[in-house]
C-alpha cells in the first residue's frame, strides 16, 4: 500500500522545540508546570518535551504517565470506550498546571478520560493539551493547546507516529488501506 510521509525527523524537531517553547509563553515558565505523557507515543514526546524545556530554561519539569486503551465493544469506530489501565504519576496535582502530551488527537475519547484520570491525583489548576498531530473527526468537545500539525484524514486512514524510542526513526506516515 503506497505511504505518504507527512514529517520528517527535522519537522517533527522542530514542532517539538516550537511547542516547547508555547507551553513557556502561555505558562510564563516553568512555575507549577507538570508533563503527563499518554502512552506510549506520549510518553515519548513528553520526556522530549521535558528536555527541550531544559534545555530552554535550565528548569526541570516533572514527567507523569498514563496508560490509556481505547478498545471497541463492536464494530462501530464510535463504540471505541477508554480504559484506564496504568498509571505513574509519583507527585501531586494538586494546584498544578498539567501538559497532557499525546501523538494523535482523534475522536477526544482518549483525552476525555486521561481528564478524568487526572483529577484523581489532585485537583489541577488547569489542564493543557499537547499533541503532535491532530488529525480531526472530534465527536466531543476538546481541543488541543499546542498542535504540532493539524493533519485533516479520511476516517479510515491511520497515521502512524514513528519516534526513535520505539521505532528506530522519526516519521510521521499516512498508510492508505
Ligand atoms: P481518540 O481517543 O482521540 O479517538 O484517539 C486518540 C488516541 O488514539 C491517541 O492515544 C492516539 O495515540 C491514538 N490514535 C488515534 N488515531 C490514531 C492514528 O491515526 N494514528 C496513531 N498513531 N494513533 C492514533
Ligand atoms: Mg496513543
Amino acid at each position: 500500500t503506497p505511504k505518504k510521509v507527512v514529517m520528517d525527523a527535522a519537522e517533527i524537531d522542530r514542532s517539538l522545540t516550537r511547542i516547547a517553547y508555547e507551553i513557556l509563553e502561555k505558562n510564563k515558565g516553568v512555575e507549577d508546570l507538570v508533563l503527563v505523557g499518554i502512552r506510549t507515543g506520549g510518553v515519548f514526546l513528553a520526556e522530549r518535551l521535558r528536555r527541550k524545556i531544559l534545555d530552554i530554561e535550565g528548569a526541570e519539569v516533572p514527567c507523569g504517565i498514563l496508560d490509556i486503551t481505547l478498545y471497541r465493544d463492536d464494530l462501530l469506530l464510535a463504540n471505541k470506550k477508554p480504559k484506564i489501565k496504568k498509571t505513574d504519576i509519583p507527585f501531586s496535582l494538586d494546584k498544578k498546571k498539567v501538559i497532557l502530551v499525546d501523538d494523535v488527537l482523534f475522536t477526544g475519547r482518549t483525552i476525555r478520560a486521561a481528564m478524568d484520570a487526572l483529577i484523581d491525583f489532585g485537583r489541577p489548576r488547569s489542564i493543557q493539551l499537547a499533541v503532535l498531530i491532530d488529525r480531526g473527526h472530534r465527536e466531543l468537545p476538546i481541543r488541543a493547546d499546542f498542535v504540532g500539525e493539524n493533519l485533516p484524514s479520511l476516517l479510515w486512514e491511520d497515521i502512524s507516529v514513528n519516534l526513535i524510542e520505539k521505532n528506530g526513526c522519526d516519521e510521521v506516515v499516512i498508510e492508505d488501506s
